[in-house]
């Protein structure tokens, strides 16, 4: 019992508590009245940020000016709110009325007093800790939505909830995904027309994609559009499906799904009464595994338009016919009123994961124009008229020797919202540099309720894949001319979401623990402050009681910490709501000192043995505990493993005796002798990187 308290203690991450010391009740009484009407004309109350975007055009650009270029300089810490269990926070909170609505740890839904910070109450979904292993991208939540007295949230477990916004009890839930597929939920719901819209993730082990309605009031479903065709001796669920079943040719993709999840991105345009999402990227990655005759794949990768009253298809855009890339088209999409070539146009915009920014004429899906904000080499040029890309010969790999692209799958801008200064008509995104080496394993069967990327570790390295640079960027984008006006460089990739405000001022923190204020004209830094970990949540803005609040999640994971491990700055130990105004006077408490790293046993293991481990690694370990046995932070780092955890290593990993802390049990995939070739592996690791021999 000592042993396993013990590996309990060095699993669990530090424990916060909130610190705003003893807890005095908050006297507001959360009503969450918000509607379609008001989302509408949320300009009319700027004070409030009543849905993810803060309007249904989602521009993440607050109109609050109290907060400027000359008194930035003063902010300070107003309150900050601790999340238990630090694993990484992409949620951007709700506030409505003097109350902040946000996501925790595992789905944990809170309402805060927004002035002070003070918790009104909590509840816990109690999402199945071992789904992570599920999920490509951590234990992650991109925010609640709120719709006449309620309070709305995705599970990482696929679930639908409503909770009541006085009490904080559950009003009804709806498991919207089979919980025997690889699906889950990180995306933050729409509310539209009392229709309550999710889609889940999924892509990298092999699900069908789609996106569906639930009535705000019941949970019952309403409509449910699929985004890839289904088995082809049954009949096609609506004509969309029998266009894109064209576009797939051969394989058996439909046995396990296909792809194009709606994992992110949704905006509606009330006038033209559309609802526009992204689709993510086909499983296998390779075209060859999943569609081998050929075709574009419809809709993997793609913008989709539907009526979001009956989900009936209305346009789409593939921004990368049959991609192969993890191209997924799942970012922001923005609304906006443009003058392009001197007429006015209702356009859409994306910073893409492919790293081009497409502007779209959101009545009809037509072409304006796409430009490189990055490296790309996946195309040759892409067709003005058409806007379809050329692809380039180089981007198409093989099995047996790896080719690299760029951008690779962290792609040049991910769920990091983006922000859309309607006065200056410029946006705001993070953007990262880097490329890949692809390959695919011809040999590859479909592994069940698995990662599914089908990549050949034994292909050939190329030479330049020695080339391959990560760095990050802050962007504001001209959309119009297609070029930045200025850009602020970052040594690391994954950098936060972006807020612009009317105060002239644009809001980021960063991948290296910062949370900094620009002057939105020309870049200038205004301010900056210490997050004390990794910022990837974009910020919001708000009043309560007459004054200008500015909050962040500040939380360090998600896919490339996670998955690369040491490609960035590794951070842990802190997930908190932070929440600055001109003149806060609050601080964090001193961060907590590392702890020290246990001495590692001697490797004993035979090179073939711990080659073996290797491989193993990497396809069931590495995707959380970071390639090469480098964690980034909010996993536990196996190279720093203790003496009771490397005795008790066989039973965690094949029995799950670390199940209920998020550590899923391997035992239906890997036998003892192969736990014993990852231990190897592990044990080799931390003495090749340690320097502790
Ligand atoms: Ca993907």
């Amino acid at each position: 019992m000592r042993r396993l308290a013990l590996i309990t203690a060095f699993f669990m991450l530090a424990a916060c508590s909130n610190g705003q010391g003893p807890q005095k009740t908050s006297s507001i009484v959360p009503t969450a009245k918000v509607d379609g009407a008001r989302i509408m004309a949320a300009d009319q109350e700027p004070g409030n940020w009543m849905t993810y975007g803060r309007t249904y055009g989602e521009g993440h650009f607050s109109p609050l000016d109290q907060i400027t270029i000359d008194n930035a300089k003063n902010l300070g810490l107003a309150w900050y709110f601790d999340i238990p269990n630090a694993r990484g926070l992409e949620v951007t909170p709700i506030v409505v009325d003097g109350v902040m609505y946000t996501t925790g740890f595992y789905n944990v839904l809170y309402a805060l007093d927004a002035k002070t910070g003070q918790m009104i109450w909590k509840y816990d979904p109690e999402v199945r800790r071992d789904w992570g292993r599920y999920s490509c991208c951590g234990v992650v939540n991109r925010g609640p939505a709120v719709w006449k007295g309620k309070v709305y949230e995705g599970t990482l477990d696929g679930r639908l909830i409503a909770v009541d916004a006085k009490t904080g009890k559950l009003a009804w839930e709806t498991q919207t995904t089979d919980p025997k597929k690889p699906l889950s939920i990180t995306g933050a719901p729409r509310i539209i027309h009392g229709k309550v819209i999710i889609g889940s993730s999924g892509g990298e082990f092999g699900v069908r994609g789609y996106i569906a309605a639930y009535d705000a009031e019941t949970g019952k479903q309403v409509w449910r559009f699929y985004t890839v065709p289904g088995d082809p001796s049954k009949p096609f669920e609506n004509k969309a499906m029998e266009m894109a079943a064209k576009t797939w040719k051969g394989g058996d993709w439909w046995k396990h799904g296909g792809g194009g999840t709606v994992w992110d991105s949704m905006s509606y345009d009330p006038e033209l009464n559309l609802l526009y999402f992204g689709t993510g990227n086909g499983n296998e990655w390779a075209r060859k595994l999943r569609s081998p005759g050929g075709g574009d794949n419809l809709f993997l990768t793609s913008i989709v338009a539907i009526n979001p009253d009956t989900g009936k298809y209305v346009w789409h855009y593939q921004e990368v016919p049959a991609d192969q890339w993890d191209y997924d088209a799942a970012q922001q999409i923005i609304l906006a009123d443009l003058q392009i070539d001197g007429k006015p146009r209702k356009v859409l915009m994306q910073a893409a994961k492919d790293g081009y920014f497409y502007v779209l004429d959101r009545t009809n899906g037509q072409f304006i124009s796409a430009t490189p904000f990055v490296k790309t080499t996946w195309n040759t040029g892409i067709d003005p008229k058409t806007g379809r890309p050329t692809i380039s010969k180089s981007a198409l790999y093989g099995s047996k020797e790896a080719s690299v692209v760029w951008p690779g799958p962290f792609g040049a801008h991910d769920w990091q919202s983006m922000s859309f200064d309607p006065t200056s008509g410029l946006v705001y995104f993070s953007a990262q540099d880097q490329g890949y080496a692809y390959s695919f394993d011809p040999n590859w069967k479909h592994k069940k309720m698995q990662w599914n990327l089908a990549q050949n570790p034994d292909a050939k390295t190329p030479p330049d894949a020695a080339q391959i640079t990560y760095r990050g960027y802050l962007y504001a984008w001209d959309p119009i001319a297609g070029k930045p006006v200025w850009k602020v460089e970052y040594k690391d990739m994954w950098n936060g979401g972006v807020l612009a405000t009317a105060g002239n001022i644009v809001a980021q923190g960063t991948a290296d623990g910062r949370f900094i204020v620009y002057r939105a004209d020309d870049g200038k830094k205004l301010w900056e402050t210490q997050a004390q970990t990794g910022v990837m949540a974009g910020p919001i803005s708000y009043m309560a009681d007459g004054e200008q609040y500015i909050a962040v999640a500040a939380g360090w994971g998600g896919s490339v910490p996670l998955i690369g491990g040491g490609l960035t700055p590794v951070h842990s130990g802190y997930n908190r709501i932070l929440v600055y105004k001109v003149g806060g006077k609050a601080k964090l408490p001193p961060m907590l000192a590392p702890a020290a790293i246990p001495q590692q046993p001697k490797p004993n293991a035979t090179k073939e043995e711990v080659a073996k481990g290797g491989v193993l690694y990497n396809q069931y370990c590495a995707n959380c505990h970071g390639s090469g046995a480098i964690s980034g932070g909010m996993i536990p780092d196996l190279r720093h493993l203790r003496h009771e955890a490397h005795q008790a290593f066989n039973s965690i990993v094949l029995n799950g005796t670390l199940a209920r802390y998020g550590m899923a049990p391997f035992g239906d995939v890997l036998k003892r002798d192969d736990v014993q070739a990852i231990h190897a592996y592990i044990l080799q690791r931390a003495w090749d990187t340690m320097d502790q021999k």
